[in-house]
């Protein structure tokens, strides 16, 4: 588990570490190394706190692990050397492999993370000196949880066209954020909410007159409602309106009128980790398949000696390790500041598409014993829906693709 490199690592008590050049220029065997004792770190915690057991009740009882968010915010993999850092973010292969492995175990954990990376992210890039101090901080400390407000009610793929939550400034500079955003991720167990709010029309493109809040979970005028949703049922999902919310200039994270373009700049990071929880899924739910099927017993053998559920189970194989290939090349290219665009958008494709292929499978594979709650399998089916559309539908994902990879003309 020991590792010293000169960028960061993972010390001698576990905790992960980064120096203050950030991750950027640690060469990609040590970063190997270092995302190897970052999985087995995950596993152990896994393994304490997030057993098949306590998972599966929580999931049936809506409820949050907080246990587990406090033993991986004490081995640093919630910050993952954010708290250090001036502005590099962590390297993607790392957060790649916490969220991996949360995603085969805990996936509302890991879902949960998606939202917390991409928080940081977001504050370790435009963040001022005091929200840094006084935000950043604790978040990369595992002290506080942030929710990430885009969507409306009246759009999601299109939302910055559909877009009616707004915020007037007053006279004195401070600010009145009205408005409601929907199926929102964890704001009730979150100190902070990162609000996208229309501070002016926008002249050409509807991206623009964008702006970014940081908005106190309990701020006079909040209210937050749980919706009852299929899956990821241990992370609140939620509607939250604004009435009236009074929101101090200083308010504004980032830069009034350009926060859907700064939340853009952010979205590879957030799909690399969405293609990470989605692979987790896929072979979470491979490996349970794999396991029953050589345990249950059918015209006096296993049946998984039978050739239709190998097949199965080996093309599910292939669809995951597709996709790992796709997610390393990605997290490489990014982490080594290359273009990785297309390359995650094909990953987060692949992967969810890896996961609900491996779902189905695990399902048929276990047959009657699927539907039970006693086993994972049937929550994997459910939460592995997540990622075909969050935080972007595979369609639009395929139309970006279209432009982007092949140069046909822009289709939306
Ligand atoms: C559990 C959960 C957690 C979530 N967490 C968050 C969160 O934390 N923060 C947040 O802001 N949002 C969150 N979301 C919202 C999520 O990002 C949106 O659901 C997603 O962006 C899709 O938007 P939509 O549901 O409004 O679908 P729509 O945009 O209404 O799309 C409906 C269908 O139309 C298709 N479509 C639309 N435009 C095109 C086009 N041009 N070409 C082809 N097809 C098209 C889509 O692919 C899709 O099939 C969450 C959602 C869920 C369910």
């Amino acid at each position: 588990m020991e590792t010293a490199v000169s960028g960061g690592g993972v010390n001698g008590s576990g905790v992960i570490d980064s120096g203050p050049a950030g991750w950027g220029a640690v060469d990609s065997g040590v970063v190997d190394a270092e995302a190897s004792a970052v999985r087995e770190l995950v596993n152990n915690l896994i393994d304490r706190f997030a057993g098949p057991e306590v998972t599966g009740r929580l999931d049936r009882e809506h409820a949050f692990n907080f246990e587990l968010y406090e033993a991986l915010a004490s081995a640093g993999l919630i910050g993952l050397g954010n708290e250090a850092s001036t502005t590099a973010p962590p390297d993607p292969r790392l957060e790649v492999a916490v969220l991996e492995e949360l995603g085969a175990g805990p996936t509302s954990m890991a879902v949960c993370l998606v939202v917390q990376y991409m928080g940081m992210g977001l504050l370790a890039q435009y963040a001022s000196v005091a929200q840094r101090r006084d935000i950043l901080t604790p978040l990369a400390e595992g002290c506080s949880r942030i929710a990430f407000a885009l969507t409306e009610p009246d759009g999601g793929t299109d939302v910055a066209a559909a877009m009616r939550t707004r915020a007037k400034r007053g006279s004195d500079g401070s600010w009145s954020l009205s408005g409601a955003k929907t199926w929102i991720s964890g704001p009730l167990v979150a100190d902070h909410l990162i609000v996208l709010a229309r501070t002016a029309e926008p002249a050409v493109s509807s991206i623009d007159g964008i702006t970014m809040f940081l908005v106190p979970q309990g701020a006079s005028g909040v209210r937050i409602n749980e919706l009852d949703t299929f899956a990821i049922h241990g992370l609140d999902t939620c509607l939250v309106e604004f009435d009236d919310v009074r929101l101090p200039a200083h308010a504004v994270l980032g830069e009034v009128g350009l926060g859907f373009r700064q939340v853009l700049s952010t979205l590879n990071g957030e799909r690399l980790n969405a293609a990470a929880v989605a692979l987790g899924i896929a072979r979470g739910a491979l490996d349970a398949a794999a396991r029953y099927a050589r345990e249950r017993v059918a015209f006096g053998r296993p049946i998984a000696s039978f050739q239709a559920q190998q097949v199965r189970l080996v093309d599910c194989a292939i669809q995951i390790e597709s996709a790992r290939a796709l997610l390393d090349r990605a997290a490489t290219a990014a982490a080594e500041g290359k273009r990785a665009d297309t390359l995650s958008a094909m990953a987060k494709v692949a992967a969810s598409e890896a996961a609900v292929a491996a779902t189905d499978t695990g399902m048929r594979v276990m047959a009657g014993a699927g539907f039970s709650t006693e086993f994972a399998m049937e929550r994997f089916f459910r939460d592995a829906r997540l990622y075909t559309f969050a935080p972007l539908t595979n369609d639009m994902l395929r139309n970006y693709l279209g432009e982007k990879h092949l140069g046909l003309p822009r289709c939306f």
